[in-house]
């Protein structure tokens, strides 16, 4: 009993079911970063429980931009929004957790931040949907296809959280 109960402290992450494990791409958009709320945007996603995977600073170029936003090519928006993303550094994350792409997505809020609840980032930081200071992926497909995107492998980590079993029964 003791050695199971050591497993499971020193092995955190043989406690989650894999299957159940998504990954999801979170970016802080240039007026975040501009407004200083990377420390309280990346906040809000580490007390919710879940293990940052990837973290940088980034200058995006024009192409990656267009290339992660292809969906919303046909939009009157996207020129703006290509000059909007590409405007200063972003703040490029990868996310892990259970259930994290759609519990993620809730955190962020709605599209139009004046639609967004208190208490989500968008609903307690932004006011326009051109300046929503975050981005998070909308399927689990599409987080591993974003994390693709804009993380080589090797800047990627996989590591045991020790809290884990704290979080996670
Ligand atoms: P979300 O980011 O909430 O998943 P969408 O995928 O619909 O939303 O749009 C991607 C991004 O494009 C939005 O976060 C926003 O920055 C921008 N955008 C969407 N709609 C508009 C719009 N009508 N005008 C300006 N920018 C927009």
């Amino acid at each position: 009993k003791r050695n199971v109960h050591r497993a499971r402290i020193f092995l955190p992450h043989l406690v989650a079911s894999m299957e159940e494990v998504e990954q999801t791409y979170i970016m802080i958009k240039p007026d975040g970063v501009q407004r200083g709320l990377v420390g309280e945007i990346i906040s809000r996603f580490e007390r919710k429980g879940f293990k940052l995977t990837g973290l940088k600073l980034f200058q995006c170029p024009k192409e990656l931009a267009e290339e992660h936003y292809k969906d919303l090519k046909s939009k009157l928006f996207f020129p703006k929004l290509i000059d909007y993303i590409t405007s200063g550094p972003v703040v490029c994350m990868a996310w892990e957790g259970i259930g994290v792409v759609a519990s993620a997505r809730k955190l962020i809020g709605a599209t139009n931040p004046l639609n967004a609840e208190p208490g989500t980032i968008r609903g307690d930081l932004a006011v326009q949907t051109g300046r929503n200071v975050v981005h998070g992926s909308d399927s689990p497909d599409n987080g591993k296809r974003e994390i693709g995107l804009w993380f080589e492998e090797g800047e990627l980590c996989a590591w045991a959280a020790v809290r884990e079993p704290w979080l996670i029964e």
